[in-house]
């Protein structure tokens, strides 16, 4: 048996180093590429997408989990063995139903299709990407249709990114957590309205970036095993277990964009840092779901990084970064400032209330898309229609309407975002037990100490990789399964101090 293991580790090696391959490639589209090497980027990653894909169907990995499952299954379940075999057919089972190369025609479609983003998003040109949108729309159809045991059209598209998921859970689920935002919402816009124009200055550029380096650093993100570099939609990617790299983008008229963006990068990349060197190379060595991911984003950008003690350490630093911005502005009106609830264009910029209305706009898109109800054409409209029932605001243009994430130009359509909510819900379900278990965390965080909570998380989430699904862990590290109120508690104590509801 252990000859056998051995051999499915090295052929999943061979899996997670064309994996890694493509990562390198993408990162270099996506910050230093001259705009001439996109046709041959997106060619290699078609490539590198067919062989990968291949190499996951092969009959020769399918004997060897078939007799290596028993031996799994005499295991512990959260062995290295047991789980590496468990999620090893998972990931082959489903490997099974889609050809290499229709793998390999998405990939390159893709490539193109950022390319085509890229460069009409400045532009404010959807005429360009619409063709691109409505393949990308087609493909994603075609995907689905690999899985025609599917209960909705997008569940193979969602369980992609997090696995157990479907609409119907989800559009329960955000019904839920709608009926208590809204409410909310509505009780902070009775209220007088935070003053956030000390956000709104010009900060160089040079200066944001060290600023979020310095905290990043201090959250224990380490740039020996790492590096930050400048996109134009930040994200991070993983090239091995000591090579987690992060980018972002630097706005010199408002200082949160860079600051947070980074900070939520960082949290990524802290679980990716943090998965157990001994899963190096298999298929364990990631996170294990959009949404728990997310999650460890979210709470290194929210939880901590818009929090009262954070800023009680940090705040004097930023005022002596930049002392002619800030200088006159108190800690007490910068927290309100960056706290400040209000509605808002742009997902990524948006306060923690209304983030999720952002979410959930997308999310019915995508299924109105995929249940043929919406056509390509005619999603600009449905982005601003929705914007004005939602949240009362209509952008100017297409830049900040539907063109303002790259997910549906560099991805599939349907499990794009919904990750985003689970990952807000999930962060207060977790942040919750390290406080229980570790009630001094705020006050090591208004110290500037992150290191408690780190090894909290590293010890319950970061270090299982994909051991467990995110239904498990949730389970595991709560004793219940995923819910609300945690999140709504947060939110409710949070925003109910600062507008004094
Ligand atoms: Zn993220």
């Amino acid at each position: 048996m252990e000859n056998k293991l051995q051999a499915l580790k090295s052929m999943l090696h061979e899996i997670n180093d064309l994996r890694a391959a493509a990562n390198v490639i993408y990162w270099d589209q996506t910050t230093y590429m001259p705009p001439g090497g996109g046709a041959a980027h997106g060619r290699q990653l078609a490539t590198l997408a067919r062989i990968t894909q291949e190499k996951l169907r092969e009959p020769k990995l399918r004997e060897l989990l078939a007799e290596l499952e028993a031996y799994g299954q005499s295991m512990p379940y959260e062995s290295n063995e047991a789980s590496l075999i468990r999620v090893a057919w998972r990931d082959h089972e489903k490997a099974r139903r889609v050809p290499p190369d229709f793998q390999a025609k998405v990939k390159a479609h893709q490539s193109e299709s950022y390319q085509v983003w890229a460069n009409a998003r400045p532009e404010n040109d959807f005429a360009a990407v619409q063709p691109y949108l409505e393949k990308t729309l087609d493909l994603s159809l075609q995907y689905a249709e690999y899985f025609p045991d599917s209960a909705h059209v997008a569940d193979p598209l969602i369980e992609r990114a997090d696995y157990g998921l479907t609409v119907d859970i989800l559009r329960e689920l955000f019904s839920k957590l709608r009926d208590q935002l809204v409410p909310l919402v509505q009780k902070i816009s009775a209220k007088q309205a935070m003053d956030n124009s000390s956000l709104f200055q010009f900060f160089p550029e040079q200066e944001q970036l060290n600023f979020g380096r310095k905290v990043i650093e201090q959250y224990g993100y380490d740039f020996n095993r790492g590096r930050q570099d400048k996109t134009l939609h930040p994200y991070m990617i993983r090239f091995s277990g000591n090579d987690v790299r992060i980018t972002t983008r630097v706005d010199e008229n408002r200082f949160d964009d860079a600051l947070f963006g980074t900070l939520h990068e960082a949290g990524h990349a802290l679980y990716e840092l943090g998965i157990n060197p001994s899963l190096a190379g298999t298929l364990l060595a990631k996170g294990t779901s959009s949404g728990v991911h997310e999650s460890q984003s979210r709470l290194w950008e929210n939880q901590v990084g818009r929090s009262r003690p954070f800023w009680t350490y940090f705040y004097p630093q930023l005022q002596k970064t930049f002392p002619e911005q800030l200088g006159k502005t108190t800690e007490d009106e910068f927290y309100g400032a960056l706290n400040k609830v209000t509605p808002s264009l742009i997902r990524v910029d948006a306060d923690e209330v209304t983030y999720n209305l952002h979410v959930m706009i997308r999310f019915d898109l995508e299924l109105d898309l995929l249940e043929g109800k919406l056509a390509v054409k005619d999603v600009p409209e449905a982005w601003h229609a929705r914007y004005e029932t939602d949240l009362g605001l209509r952008a100017i243009d297409d830049r900040d309407g539907v063109m303002q994430d790259v997910h549906w130009y560099d991805g599939y359509i349907g499990g794009a975002f919904q990750g985003y909510t689970l990952g807000n819900i999930m962060s207060a379900l977790f942040f919750e037990q390290a406080l229980k278990a570790h009630p001094e965390i705020p006050t090591e965080i208004a110290q500037g100490r992150f290191t408690t909570l780190r090894g909290w998380l590293e010890q319950h989430i970061y270090r299982h990789g994909r051991k467990f699904t995110a239904e498990e862990l949730v389970q595991r590290v709560t004793g219940s399964p995923l819910m609300i109120d945690p999140y709504i508690r947060y939110l409710q104590k949070k925003y109910g101090e600062l507008y004094d509801l």
